[in-house]
């Protein structure tokens, strides 16, 4: 293994958030699923508050076998990680207040880590 190699694959699990996937939860029912999926006015919903992913109309089997929006959530976990829950919220909503969400640069991270 050359020099590039090792650094690419250190790259690459910090960005997909699995290096301690074990501290990861998933919450179905969630009441902040469900006022996430009026506002954005889907059905199903996934979002991510610190290490846990609230789930909305969509039960854990279901969205575990949903490989692309399974990265997807773990890139926001690993953003979580990276800039702390409190300061990830506040650059979030800033992001999206700016952008709307599509353009919002963690969603645009997130959407890119899908088919990693
Ligand atoms: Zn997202």
């Amino acid at each position: 293994m050359g020099r590039d190699e090792i650094k690419e694959s250190g790259v690459k699990s910090r960005e997909s958030g699995l290096k301690r996937p074990e501290q990861v939860s998933i919450k179905e029912y969630s009441w902040i699923a469900r006022i996430a999926a009026k506002k954005l006015k889907s059905s199903t919903v996934a979002i991510v508050i610190g290490n846990t992913i609230h789930l909305h109309n969509t039960t854990k089997s279901d969205f575990l076998l949903n490989e692309r929006w399974v990265k997807h959530e773990l890139c926001h976990i690993a953003q979580y990680k990276q800039y702390g829950t409190f300061n990830f919220i506040i650059m979030y909503l800033w992001e999206t207040l700016k952008k709307g969400y599509y353009k919002n640069k963690f969603e645009e991270a997130a959407r890119r880590a899908e088919i990693l």
